[in-house]
């Protein structure tokens, strides 16, 4: 019987057609003293973004065949190691699109309004008209940092607010952005200079780590307001704290942070930091379609 690992929740339709194949278990919250244990003697792990598949993991399973990412990123799953021991991994690139791109839309007018702390303010008793004003996003200037899935999706939907749209990815041909509307910078420091709003949805990699820096938060408008909901370590949180504190960038409006949960985060202390936990892919949708999505390949693979 084919054993199937499942460490993170799963959405029940994508379980129902693991169980069309194999032997699922669905073990959630482990150690990693118990991950290594458990993944011994699993043919297929089914993870989505809390567990870490790292090396030693990997080189403890003896007869997996697939892992399976229930959503796009796989940069919590040691992918060479993988590709060294023949293991396929299969994830779910365009489940999420959608909710990404409108979870950031989301936290662009919710950070553009200071809904967030408005609502908190209410809440309190208080009815304080002044010190909640905030600006439109209509007439202003999105820089997308990564025009991919997600950031296609982000570029309509900003479009439909009236923004002017400039973006920075060097591996789309000028044509592509200019047909969706969107004017190409070749330099990433001309649009974090030009933006009003920026946004990112590049992966994170070893090149695009702190791809906003020091360098960059300099170089933004007073009145910037920068939206992640790609991943934490694409920006020098140390820098954009600093920038937050002394006023010289108006807000952040997070999804993402180097380290999930965030400890001690100092960014957190700040009124002009909003945020979510990781929450860009966490909608019915978007978790039915991931988790159906890869049962499905892993339904495939298995089947040969
Ligand atoms: P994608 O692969 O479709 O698009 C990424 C784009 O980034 C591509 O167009 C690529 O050319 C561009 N790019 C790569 N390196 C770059 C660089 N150095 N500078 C500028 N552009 C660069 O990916 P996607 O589906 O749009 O997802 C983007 C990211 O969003 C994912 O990698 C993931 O980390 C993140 N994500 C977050 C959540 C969440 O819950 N918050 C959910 C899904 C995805």
């Amino acid at each position: 019987m084919v054993k199937i690992l499942v460490t993170d929740p799963l959405h029940e339709d994508a379980i129902k057609i693991l169980e069309e194949v194999g032997e699922v278990e669905v073990a959630t919250g482990l150690t990693k003293e118990e991950l290594l244990e458990k993944i011994k003697d699993a043919d297929v792990l089914v993870v989505r973004s809390g567990t870490k598949v790292t090396r030693d993991v990997i080189e403890k399973a003896e007869k997996l065949k697939v892992i399976g990412r229930a959503g796009v990123g796989v940069d919590n799953i040691d992918v060479e190691a993988a590709t060294e021991k023949g293991i396929i991994v299969v994830n779910a690139p365009d489940a999420s699109s959608i909710s990404v791109a409108e979870l950031t839309m989301g936290l662009m007018l919710a950070a553009a309004r200071n809904i967030p702390q408005a609502t908190a303010s209410l809440k309190r008793g208080e009815w304080d008209r002044k010190r909640f004003k905030g600006i439109e996003l209509y007439g202003k200037t999105l820089g997308v940092i990564g025009l991919g899935r997600i950031g296609q999706q982000v570029v309509k939907r900003a479009k439909a607010f009236g923004m002017n749209i400039i973006g920075y990815d060097p591996y789309i041909p000028k044509e592509v952005a200019e047909s969706m509307g969107v004017e190409l910078v070749d330099d990433i420091n001309e649009l974090c200079k030009r933006a009003d709003f920026i946004t990112l949805h590049v992966p994170l990699t070893p090149k695009t780590r702190h791809i906003i820096g020091r360098e960059q938060i300099a170089l933004m408008k007073k009145n910037a307001i920068i939206v992640n909901c790609a991943r934490g370590g694409l920006i020098d949180e140390k820098a954009l704290y600093e920038a937050l504190k002394e006023g010289k960038i108006r807000a952040a409006a997070l999804d993402v942070f180097e380290e999930e949960p965030p400890k001690d985060n100092p960014l957190l202390t700040l009124d002009n930091v909003i945020g979510t936990p990781h929450q860009g892919a966490s909608t019915e949708e978007a978790q039915k379609a991931a988790g159906t999505i890869v049962a499905e390949q892993i339904k495939k693979v298995l089947r040969g």
